[in-house]
């Protein structure tokens, strides 16, 4: 993830809630924070009111300070009434890592899109593998030193250390799904490309989109390829399905984000969204009249400097928009003798 210009959004909560502490942020609907060991140092989590119970929404990355912060949070705001439910938006540690720990303790159910949940399982299982033979061709590809395929070799398979032992079934969550939490039905609206089926939910009647990592107000979310799908094209997936929330949702909602604070503006911070990515997008296309591997392009596509601990996030991201210009036909590519990808603007593109 990286920053950007913040759109001319309001932030209509003037406090965010304290370590063990919720904040009521529509009737119904409590915030709270964990806190993540990142330069992005939180995620934000929610508590809708079901009944005589909680359904949870997200749930915090698998660490001792996660599992201290839960347990402060069910002995205090959350005691009076028992879990009913788990949502997670999607695989990610810092949302679905607790997932887990909260269902096995509460006997309760676990909700989530099927891609999410079989892609979860799958990078889960990678862990205590070694770095496939696949992978180290794909990073060596996208322009990649010797040291860097050892490190990563090194560290490949950290994924299942930040997820306690998912739950070992789900209740599928499809697009468009109608969800009764409580007093109030939630609608499932989907996006893909950060991850490959990202559950938002939006209630209409509380005109309030829990947004996941879909739409954050004050950082763009990873959009990357990964080793297991070369030739993916996330970042047309992701525009199309920013555009796709702009149609459903309306502008007058409350978003709850996953990081950074609530805010209004949804439409408004789709477009900027949209329009980042298409000047990446157009800079790059002018940036390849000189062929360039992936990590040769970097500079132009993230303002902070690219290091060994962002260097697999950047790689994947640049792949993003590489994939994506070749898929529009205005990038073409080959590979050089030393198995290196080299990217350059088509002759024939306008
Ligand atoms: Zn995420």
């Amino acid at each position: 993830m990286s920053t950007a210009v913040p759109a001319d959004l309001t932030y209509p909560f003037a406090a965010t809630p304290a370590p063990g502490e919720m904040l009521d942020v529509a009737p119904g609907v409590k915030w709270q924070r964990m806190p993540l060991p990142f330069s992005l140092n939180h995620i934000n989590l929610w508590a809708l009111e079901d009944g005589d119970g909680w359904t949870l929404v997200d749930t915090g990355m698998k660490t001792p300070q996660t599992a201290a912060t839960w347990e402060a949070i069910l002995a205090g705001p959350l005691a009076a009434r028992p879990v009913r439910r788990v949502i997670c938006t999607h695989m990610h540690p810092d949302h679905v890592g607790m997932a887990g720990w909260l269902t096995r303790r509460f006997n309760c159910p676990f909700w989530m899109t099927r891609l999410e949940y079989v892609t979860c399982r799958m990078l889960v299982a990678d862990t205590g593998r070694e770095a496939p033979a696949d992978a180290v061709r794909f990073y060596r590809a996208a322009g990649w030193s010797s040291a860097d395929l050892e490190r990563y070799k090194a560290r490949f398979g950290e994924f299942g250390n930040m997820v306690y032992a998912l739950p070992d079934s789900f209740h599928r969550v499809s697009d468009r799904d109608e969800l009764t939490i409580g007093r109030y039905r939630w609608r499932a609206v989907i996006g893909r490309g950060h991850s490959p089926e990202h559950l938002c939910l939006y209630c209409p009647e509380l005109r309030v989109l829990i947004s996941g990592d879909q739409v954050l107000p004050k950082i763009t979310s990873n959009v990357s390829v990964f080793p297991t799908e070369p030739d993916a094209d996330p970042l047309s997936d992701w525009l199309a399905s920013l555009a796709a929330i702009r149609a459903a949702v309306p502008d007058d909602v409350c978003v709850l984000p996953a990081h950074n604070e609530p805010f209004r503006g949804l439409h408004a911070r789709i477009d900027q969204l949209i329009d980042g990515h298409e000047r990446s997008l157009h800079r790059l296309r002018q940036e390849l009249s000189e062929p360039r591997c992936a990590t040769d392009v970097f500079s132009l596509l993230f303002r902070r400097p690219v290091s060994e601990g962002n260097l697999q996030m950047a790689t994947g991201e640049a792949l993003a928009h590489l994939n994506c210009l070749i898929r529009r036909g205005q990038v073409t590519c080959e590979e050089d003798p030393a198995g290196v990808t080299i990217y350059r603007t088509c002759p024939r593109a306008d």
